[in-house]
């Protein structure tokens, strides 16, 4: 079904872009979310949404009533914080200008995600500019602390009083339909040694030599790693290693490396059976990443979220995405991990589709295409007015 509006189009595209941009000079980076909180809840006021509220956390709200207010809610979830600009001096066009040039926005946050959440903001004002009820609640949640976590994303699940049929997530995705992501399982392993004086290391047993012949094995044996057939492959990073000692003229008792793990397929149990084959003839155990994981005898797969491409689901939104757009939306995943692996667990159904290219986001190009944002708009506002 198609509905016919009256929607203006370029006006609406005008003022997301201008709303951008003032997004992008209201610097946020994470716990730090207060000011651009209060922009975005002053904006949705002036656009007549009918609430608009902050929680306790800091996640920034704001609805519009549907026709039928018992169905579950569509949410349209953004998070309100961005990673650090670094070197200033790197940067092609000063990182809160929100300057535009060659018809992108520019600025840290232009992708990741002050567009997208512009976008989803502005795809609920043309509703209500237009004076069309969606069938059901919309609602669009701000939340802070997604780059360090979910944080935000976290206490809205844990607090949620109304039930949601689907959240859209504005992580950018260049316009398609991103069905998931992989999970995260970080594991130390450390490898046990003796530990003496540096002056006599023949009498002990040096763990850092353990830890070379590990490391060593490492990239050969990721191919024993199973992919996924939409979320890709499994790959492991070694990433920080540590001693037991701060003296320069001791051998360590033991050396360990955090092992950073991306899957869709692979289980605690079988990264644990990969750890023991390429750890085969060393002295090593294996310890969770982060406080809070334990590692559990399970062969479920890891996997971020994942809403199967042939599901009832992903056809309702494809195709109003693709009448929208006006063209077939493509269907993929994200290489990044987001908040959606939050909701999965609540079954809670989860897409991601935002403007802005996922390989932009944290680094000194960041910016936004405007043609690419008022495409996002068109597929957005046919999404809220039929799902
Ligand atoms: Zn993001």
């Amino acid at each position: 079904m198609v509905i016919m509006t009256t929607i203006d189009w370029q006006q609406l595209l005008q003022d997301c872009v201008s709303f951008t941009r003032r997004l992008i000079q209201t610097p946020s980076m994470t716990y730090a979310e207060a000011a651009i909180a209060d922009l975005i809840a002053a904006e949705m006021r002036r656009l007549q949404f009918d609430e608009v509220w902050l929680d306790e956390i800091g996640n920034v709200c704001g609805r519009l009533y549907g026709q039928d207010r018992s169905l579950g809610a569509l949410v349209l979830n953004t998070h309100t914080d961005h990673v650090d600009p670094g070197d200033l001096t790197l940067w092609p066009v000063p990182p809160y200008s929100g300057e535009i040039v060659d018809g992108r926005i520019c600025g840290r946050g232009a992708c990741d995600i002050k567009g997208p959440l512009a976008a989803q903001v502005y795809s609920m004002a043309a509703l209500k500019r237009a004076g069309i009820i969606p069938p059901r609640d919309i609602v669009f949640t701000g939340v802070v602390q997604e780059e360090i976590g979910g944080g935000g994303s976290q206490y809205w699940v844990d607090h949620l009083t109304y039930p949601v049929d689907l959240v859209v997530l504005g992580e950018p995705s260049s316009n398609t339909l991103s069905l998931g992501h992989r999970g995260i399982l970080s594991l130390w392993v450390t490898f046990h040694g003796r530990s003496v004086h540096a002056s006599v290391p023949h009498k002990g047993v040096n763990p850092n030599y353990a830890l070379a012949t590990f490391l060593q094995r490492l990239p050969a044996a990721q191919s024993r790693l199973s992919p996924h057939e939409l979320l890709g492959s499994t790959s492991v990073a070694p990433t920080l290693i540590e001693v037991d000692t701060r003296s320069k003229n001791v051998t360590p008792a033991w050396t360990r490396v955090l092992l950073d793990f991306r899957t869709a397929v692979e289980s605690h149990n079988s990264l644990l059976a990969f750890i023991d084959q390429v750890a085969a003839g060393l002295d090593y155990s294996v310890a969770p990443g982060w406080t809070g994981l334990e590692i559990v005898d399970s062969d479920e797969p890891l996997s971020g979220f994942y809403t199967p491409p042939d599901s009832e689901l992903v056809e309702r939104v494809s195709a109003a995405l693709s009448r929208g757009m006006g063209r077939p939306v493509s269907l993929g995943s994200y290489q990044f991990a987001t908040d959606g692996r939050l909701f999965a667990p609540r079954q809670i159904p989860v897409v991601g589709f935002a403007p802005g290219e996922e390989d932009l986001a944290h680094t000194v190009n960041e910016s936004i295409s405007i043609d690419m944002m008022a495409e996002s708009l068109r597929g957005l506002v046919q999404l809220l007015q039929e799902f």
